[in-house]
């Protein structure tokens, strides 16, 4: 084999490229490799935002190559930072141009929840993949028209649900699925923290679209069916509140909620903004259980089971999460645990129950 072929080879490019000229052929390399990262603009130069970016330092499959945002400042700070170009850099009137722009392939929408339906619409017009924050959207019929215009636009819909590539939280529900725990016949969902600055955003129903339960509920809802790994039928719930200064009309400090689910199954669960430390998974069978604290903060995630500890190493999980979305993205890959829009949407249709049963007080059925 001759030095060129032999070093071609070498840089897995492929037969292709070895036919080319060698410029040509570097090109082509030059191109495989960018068609295999996923090129992701990010809306919204917030805290979690900010966090994402850090976390895609250490991606393989994902850059961060642009950004939309209102604040000039921080445009100009994210683009020395992260070394984007100013021709990926939009705000919020001028978004819809990127359609325009070839080298962004998604963008990750990562702004308050009321705005997660405009804005994901808009980068789906923009024929833009899109990457949700949680929650997807601030009831069931906005994630429906959300996974409309997704699926009307040809492109992606999926929802930042991190713990589903966790490895632990991966390891427990691989056991569960394969009956290592007998039956599992109960969940407990401990989700909450105690929130600061009254005057933030998650404490104003607009932007919120409501309280502790859109925020840091929705965990113990997600977490409820993948550690069982089935749907719910029906829905009971309670509220408590302390502090109706802070916690306003229709925004809940504190629900405590349960799930029926098919197997006969229960899930008892709780969200707050004013306990810290709540972070705690629980599953139990009929021949073991599976404990997890904390089970969906940033990490390390700690989980044991009857059998003792389960191991694995931490890595960011907004790492994993952007070079996993990346595969399904680019290669169709299936995830263990869904991410996408409809994923999303059975979490939305909880959230719409649940507030309808501390309203009601009724049982409410989900079939
Ligand atoms: P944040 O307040 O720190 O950031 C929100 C960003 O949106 C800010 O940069 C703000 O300027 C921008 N923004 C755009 N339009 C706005 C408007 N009209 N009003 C207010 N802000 C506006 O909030 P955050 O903590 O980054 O949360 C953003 C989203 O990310 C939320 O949906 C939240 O649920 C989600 N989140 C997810 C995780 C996770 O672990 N998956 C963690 C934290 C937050």
């Amino acid at each position: 084999m001759n030095s060129r072929r032999d070093f071609l080879q070498k840089a897995g490019i492929s037969t292709l490229a070895i036919s080319l000229p060698f410029s040509e052929a570097l090109s082509a390399i030059h191109l495989e490799r960018e068609d295999k990262v996923l090129r992701v603009a990010i809306m919204g130069l917030g805290s979690y935002g900010t966090r994402v970016a850090e976390a895609m330092k250490d991606c393989k499959r994902a850059k961060l190559v642009g950004v939309i945002s209102g604040t000039p400042s921080k445009i100009e700070a994210w683009q020395q930072k992260y070394g984007i170009p100013a021709k990926n850099c939009y705000n919020y009137e001028n978004y819809h141009l990127i359609k325009d722009n070839p080298d962004i392939d998604a963008v990750y929408v990562i702004t308050p929840n009321s705005l997660h339906k405009p804005h994901s619409i808009g980068v789906a017009k923009a024929g833009k993949h899109v990457i949700c924050e949680k929650p997807m959207a601030l009831n069931a019929e906005e994630g429906r028209e959300m996974i409309a215009a997704c699926k009307a636009a040809g492109v992606h819909l999926l929802v930042g649900y991190r713990m589903h590539f966790e490895a632990k939280t991966l390891e427990v529900v691989k056991m569960q699925r394969a009956g290592e725990f007998g039956k599992t016949l109960f969940f407990q969902g401990l989700s909450g923290f105690m929130i600061g600055d009254p005057t933030q955003w998650r404490l104003n129903r607009d932007l919120a679209g409501g309280g502790s339960m859109m925020d840091i509920g929705v965990y113990s809802i997600n977490g409820a069916r993948y550690m069982l790994g089935e749907e719910p039928i029906w829905v009971t719930a309670q509220e408590v509140k302390t502090d109706p200064v802070k916690f306003k009309q229709g925004v809940d400090e504190t629900i405590t909620f349960q799930m029926g689910f098919p197997s006969g199954a229960v899930a008892s669960c709780l969200s707050t903004y004013s306990m810290n430390n709540l972070d705690k998974f629980f599953l139990n069978g009929t021949k073991g259980f599976a404990e997890m604290q904390p089970s969906t903060g940033y990490g390390p995630i700690q989980a044991k089971t009857n059998k003792g500890p389960i191991e694995a190493d931490h890595v960011t999980h907004q790492t994993t999460q952007m070079d996993e979305m990346a595969a399904i993205i680019l290669d169709g890959k299936k995830p263990i645990i869904p991410v996408d829009g409809e994923e999303g949407l059975k979490d939305l249709v909880i959230v719409d129950a649940i507030y309808e049963a501390v309203r009601t007080g009724a049982r409410i059925s989900l079939i």
